[in-house]
Formats: structure tokens, sequence, C-alpha cells
């Protein structure tokens, strides 16, 4: 007889050194095996249950909630921070505090929202201490989550926001100041990078720069039609 949902969650968290051993060889996620559900939602929604019973690296110790990201099935563009900040932690939603409001802004600058056409989603899922950057090993154990949840949505271009989140992604070294305005890419999507909003309410001569970054990602071909000139 075949086991139903919860059965199989029960299964993946008893069976933690098997699912990192399969995430450490780039086995087929578990979440995509014959019994998971299959429709981009219940797999996105099957991952985020995953996220929150996670305890693969030391953040979940003093996370108070698990943010997997949220937003549209078949977004235009999936924005990537960093990690949860302190609000994130207490809603369980990314980009919700000041710096959240401000980068719903930005989007809507350019037709974009994280209601009909945007998934907004993080490097790490569970807040950092202090809001720490997140180590390189607690990177590495959240990586697989994003990755699954990229390859689901299938984002025409990706937004990212901040130095972490775009070093991380695209495997650079340089900070967000040489980083972005380069042609960057993650697995043939192309990928934007700018400032994290929280550093542009710290600083607000990066506006520009910011808005510079914005056209640019509504002006990628990929994005023809699709968003408002
Ligand atoms: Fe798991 Fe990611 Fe949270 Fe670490 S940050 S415990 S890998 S969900």
């Amino acid at each position: 007889m075949g086991m139903n949902e919860s059965e199989i969650y029960s299964l993946l968290n008893l069976s933690e050194d098997y699912v990192l051993d399969g995430f450490r060889h780039d086995h087929p996620p578990l979440v995509r095996g014959a019994e998971a559900p299959q429709s981009p939602r219940q797999t996105l929604d099957h991952i985020a249950r995953q996220v929150a019973g996670c305890t693969r690296c030391a953040l979940h110790r003093q996370r108070r909630q698990t943010v997997a990201g949220e937003g549209a099935v078949d977004p235009l563009v999936m924005v990537i921070g960093e990690g949860p900040g302190a609000e994130e932690d207490r809603s369980g939603r990314p980009f919700v505090g000041k710096a959240g409001q401000y980068l719903d802004r930005w989007l809507a600058a350019i037709g974009l929202d994280r209601k009909s056409n945007c998934f907004i989603g993080n490097i790490v899922k569970c807040r950092p201490p202090g809001n720490r950057d997140p180590l390189p090993e607690e990177a590495d154990a959240c990586l697989p989550y994003l990755k699954e949840q990229i390859d689901i949505l299938k984002p025409k271009a990706i937004l990212t926001v901040g130095r972490i989140a775009t070093q991380i992604l695209c495997g650079r070294s340089e900070g967000i100041g040489q980083l972005r305005g380069q042609e960057l890419d993650y697995l043939g999507i192309p990928v934007v990078a700018t400032y994290h909003p929280s550093a542009v309410l710290r600083n607000t001569d990066l506006r520009a720069a910011v808005w510079e970054d914005l056209k640019r990602l509504q002006a990628l071909p990929v994005l023809a039609g699709s968003l408002p000139e």
C-alpha cells in the first residue's frame, strides 16, 4: 500500500541522514518521488513543510519560524535575498518588514508584485542571529531548497538583492558595487543584481543605482512584452 503525504513527510524527517546524502550527491530530490504531489503549488508547499521541520544547520536552534518564500507559482521574476530578519522570523513570511515594504514599492514601479508575477525567497530559510551574514556552511545546507524552488518555479529572470544572495547564487566573490551592472546568470536564467533594500534605507544615495538596475531588469529580452514600459 502506498504512503500518504504525512507518512512520507515523517519518513523524510526520520531519515535526515539519507536526505542529506541525497542532496550531497545531487540525487533526484525525494520531493519528486513517485508518491510526491505533482502540481507546482503542491510541490512548493511540500518543500515548505520540509523546511519547517529542517534541522540541517545550526540556524534551526534560534528560529521562531522558517521562511520558505511566497508568491506566484509561474513568476516572471524570482527575487532572492540572503535570509529572514526579525519580522520575517516572527511572521514566517519573506520581506515583510520595512525593507520588505520598500522592496514591494521597487517591484510595483516596474509592474511586479508578489501575488501575481513574482516569487520572493531567500538563500537561508531561518534567521541568522542578530541579522548576521549566513555562514558558508549554513548557506550550503540550505541551498538545495532554493535550487529546488527555482527548478519548479522556472522564473524568466532573477533579481538578487544584496551581496550575499548574488555571490552565493552566481558563485562570485566581488562586492555588490562591482556585481551590479554585470551580465550574470544562474543556469541560463538571467540574474540582475542590486543593493539590498535595507542598505538603501540606510543610504539613500544608492536609490539611483537601484532604479538603473530595475530598468535593466524590466528591459531584459526574456521579459519583453510582459511588463509595462
Ligand atoms: Fe534547514 Fe535552511 Fe533552516 Fe538551516 S537555514 S535549518 S538548512 S531550513
